[in-house]
């Protein structure tokens, strides 16, 4: 068993490299993207944001109606209510004159709590908006980070909260590492440590409990 996130973190790296994340050509992109890839593949936010494209401002995006922005976003799935919820999202990035610039300046807990309050945006959406966007070191936990911890042997909280504040603990709050790790376990998810894990070659092998049940 394992309780050592750095090692975890340095073999990742080691194994796969610098992921350079968000996958997303500006900061606005990634904050929809963020949005749209809720309970969807990222596949389906690709083609979703194909569609997206041409509108692909704050202020395009507020021009379209709701109705508008659910047909350009319908391949992303639940398209309704993600139209909806872009729509909050822009109404409340517009308080900031829909500049990241001026959201970097801003407390991690002050733009958290603001995001936590827009319609839809849950603790996942909201961290991966302040990691890749904002600029903010925080740890994001997703369903990848737990099945890896917990197939490591780690007994972490269910809370959402309560798993990142150990990560956080334990780990040097640095905007890097931060985006990196992240980015490295869902990579880790996919190649090795699927819902049917290939633990042949898995770079984290000597530190696993291999806890699959
Ligand atoms: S050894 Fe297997 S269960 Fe453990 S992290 Fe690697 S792929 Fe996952």
């Amino acid at each position: 068993m394992s309780e050592n996130y750095y090692d975890i973190y340095i073999k990742l790296l080691q194994r796969y490299g610098a992921q350079s994340w968000w996958p997303a050509d500006t900061p606005f992109e990634m904050l929809i993207g963020s949005i749209l890839v809720q309970n969807t593949s990222w596949r389906n936010v690709e083609k979703a944001m194909e569609q997206l494209k041409p509108f692909l401002s704050p202020e395009q995006i507020e021009k379209l109606t709701q109705e508008e922005l659910a047909r350009l976003i319908r391949p992303s799935g639940f398209f309704n209510v993600k139209a909806k919820r872009i729509k909050a999202f822009i109404a409340w990035f517009r308080l900031y004159d829909y500049e990241v610039e001026n959201l970097k300046k801003r407390d991690r807990e002050e733009i958290r709590n603001e995001l936590l309050g827009i319609n839809g945006i849950g603790r996942e959406t909201a961290d991966v908006m302040l990691l890749y966007a904002f600029d903010k070191p925080i740890f994001v936990v997703d369903a990848y980070a737990r099945r890896i911890f917990y197939r490591l042997g780690n007994d972490m909280p269910v809370s959402y909260d309560g798993f990142r504040f150990i990560l956080e603990k334990e780990l040097p709050l640095d905007l890097l590492l931060m985006n990196e790790y992240h980015a490295l376990l869902v990579e880790h998810a996919k190649v090795h440590c699927k819902s049917n894990p290939i633990c042949n070659g898995c770079p984290l092998f000597d530190l696993c409990a291999r806890r699959l049940e």
